[in-house]
Formats: C-alpha cells, sequence, structure tokens
C-alpha cells in the first residue's frame, strides 16, 4: 500500500492559524513582535528566502525589518548592526541569512545575537540548552520536521530514529530534538560505510544531505516514516528532495514530498519563534 504524504502546506497553514491568533493577542497587549532579517551581499537564493520571510510577516501581522548591507561590509559594522538590534525593544527576533560572504566570522556573527533574540537556533547557549533538554529556540528547519511528526501522531519515544546528514542547521540538531523525544537515535553521513545497514532498520528516517536519490527503496524499511529534508534540482530544473520519493513512498507508512514537504515548514517555525521570543522578553 501506498504511503501517506504528509502534507507541509497544510500543517503550516494550521500552525500559522495559531501564530496569527497569538500575534492579536500579543498585539492588544501592546506588544506587536518584530523579526530583523540582515541580507548581506547579492545571493539570489537568499534574496528569494529572506522575500519568503518578510512576506510572512507581514501576513501574520508581525513587525518585520529587511537591513541589506553590500557584500564589502566589514565584520565590525556587521557585528555594530546586531548589537543595535539586541537594544532594539521593537525588535524580538534577528536573523543574519546564511551564507556569509568569505571574509566574515559565521562564529562571530552568530555569537553576537542576544541568545533571547535568537531566533534561528544557533547560538551556543540555545544548542547547549537544546542539548540539556531545556526548552528554548530550535533550528527551525528540524523543529519544522518534529512537529511534523507529532501532526501524523508519530511518537518517536522507543523508535529508532536514523539520521542522514550531520549539519550544524539540520542533521544533528534534527537527531537531538529525537532524541528529547525518547527515540534511539543514529546518525549516518559521508563517511558511513553500508548506510543502507542503520537506514533499513530506522522507523522514523530523517534525510537532509542535498543530494538526489540518496535513499532509494532499498534503504528503507516497510512502514518507516519518511521525512525528506533535502532541496535538489532534477534533470528538468524541478525541485526535488534527497528520497527517491515514487519508489519510497511505496513501502513506507508516511512521506514528505519534495516541494510542499519539510520546506513550508522552516519559516512557519520561524515566526513561531519570533512570537516565543516576544513573549519571553515581555513577560507574557
Ligand atoms: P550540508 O551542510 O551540506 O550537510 C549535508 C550532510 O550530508 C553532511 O553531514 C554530509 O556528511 C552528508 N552527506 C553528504 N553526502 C552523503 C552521502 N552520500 N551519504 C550520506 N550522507 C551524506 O547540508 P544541510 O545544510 O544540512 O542541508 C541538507 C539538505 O537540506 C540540502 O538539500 C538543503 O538544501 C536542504 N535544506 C532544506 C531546508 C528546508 O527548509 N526544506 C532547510 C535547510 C536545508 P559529512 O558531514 O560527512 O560531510
Amino acid at each position: 500500500m501506498s504511503a501517506i504524504i504528509i502534507d507541509g502546506v497544510e500543517i503550516s497553514k494550521k500552525v500559522r492559524e495559531d501564530i496569527a491568533a497569538q500575534v492579536i493577542e500579543l498585539k492588544e497587549k501592546g506588544v506587536t513582535p518584530g523579526l530583523a532579517v540582515i541580507l548581506v551581499g547579492d545571493n539570489q537564493a537568499s534574496k528569494t528566502y529572506v522575500g519568503s520571510k518578510e512576506k510572512a510577516c507581514q501576513q501574520l501581522g508581525m513587525h518585520s525589518v529587511l537591513i541589506t548591507m553590500p557584500e564589502s561590509v566589514t565584520q565590525e559594522e556587521l557585528l555594530a548592526k546586531i548589537k543595535e538590534l539586541n537594544e532594539d525593544n521593537s525588535i524580538h527576533g534577528i536573523l543574519v541569512q546564511l551564507p556569509l560572504p568569505k571574509h566574515i566570522d559565521e562564529n562571530a556573527v552568530i555569537e553576537t545575537i542576544s541568545p533571547s533574540k535568537d531566533v534561528d537556533g544557533f547560538h551556543p547557549v540555545n544548542i547547549g540548552k537544546m542539548l540539556a533538554g531545556q526548552d528554548t529556540f530550535y533550528p527551525c528547519t528540524p523543529y519544522g520536521v518534529m512537529v511534523m511528526l507529532e501532526h501524523i501522531g508519530c511518537d518517536p519515544a522507543g523508535k529508532h530514529a536514523v539520521v542522514v546528514g550531520r549539519s550544524n542547521i539540520v542533521g544533528k540538531p534534527a537527531g537531538q530534538l529525537l532524541l528529547n523525544k525518547n527515540a534511539t537515535v543514529t546518525y549516518c553521513h559521508s563517511r558511513t560505510e553500508n548506510m543502507a545497514k542503520y537506514t533499513k532498520d530506522a522507523d522514523i528516517l530523517v534525510v537532509a544531505v542535498g543530494k538526489r536519490n540518496v535513499i532509494t527503496s532499498e534503504h528503507v524499511k516497510p512502514g518507516a516514516v519518511v521525512i525528506d529534508v533535502g532541496m535538489n534540482r532534477d534533470d528538468q530544473g524541478k525541485l526535488c528532495g534527497d528520497v527517491a520519493f515514487d519508489e519510497v513512498k511505496e513501502i513506507a507508512s508516511y512521506i514528505t514530498p519534495v516541494p510542499k514537504g519539510v520546506g513550508p515548514m522552516t519559516i512557519t517555525m520561524l515566526m513561531f519563534n519570533t512570537i516565543k521570543a516576544a513573549r519571553t522578553i515581555h513577560s507574557l
């Protein structure tokens, strides 16, 4: 039997309805949640992402500020802008769109953002809190994955979760959030030998690699829940994931498509984190 397709657009819509209601409530209490996005340089993909974030803020009635800086901006200038936003009472979330030009130290930038406004969840303080199982800002994409699992009624407790990919922004935090929910977690990566040995045992398989067809039916256990984070282009230039969708959907119990799977959840969780920041900062 073919898997149930997890509709990221639909889940995202439901979460956004909740966010919109929270924005109204906060505004009634005199607080408009505000997100500042800093875009450095001319990267077209970054411009598109930033545009989507601004649009989401506007649709939800939130305050949004876009700060654009030239590719030639110095690290000092960028850090000074972040420090200014850390002090700005109308801003609750600060996001610096990555990647940054090579002459700028990404870690220094992330560490300058106040942990209480770090809605991307990349600051070492927030990563540490996540590791310690504390409530904090979780990185938006893996957080979106967890919300999707919750939505389909998949409790990770006691399950074997295999995460393919170990980046700081997706793979590692995805595994940690699954562990926090009592899954038994295995990570696979480019140095893993005989990856199918691990993936074939997964009850929950999260794939965040960035290569088409890295997961085929041979890698998947019948009945597994498969979450495809990858975003690639096929030979026709169409968006596709890391999982060979057509064949894996015949084996899995649930599967996310690409597009309309994990993608829509990422920006939604950014908005969610911004509301959380506003509530925390104003003790509401
Ligand atoms: P990344 O930083 O390039 O990390 C890729 C990971 O995949 C690395 O850990 C790498 O292992 C591992 N890997 C590479 N080749 C592999 C192979 N053949 N078998 C097993 N593991 C392999 O990428 P990322 O930022 O995590 O993003 C991953 C994908 O998710 C990309 O397609 C990206 O566009 C997409 N993405 C989507 C969203 C969304 O909102 N939907 C958000 C973020 C990212 P090593 O560590 O050993 O190099």
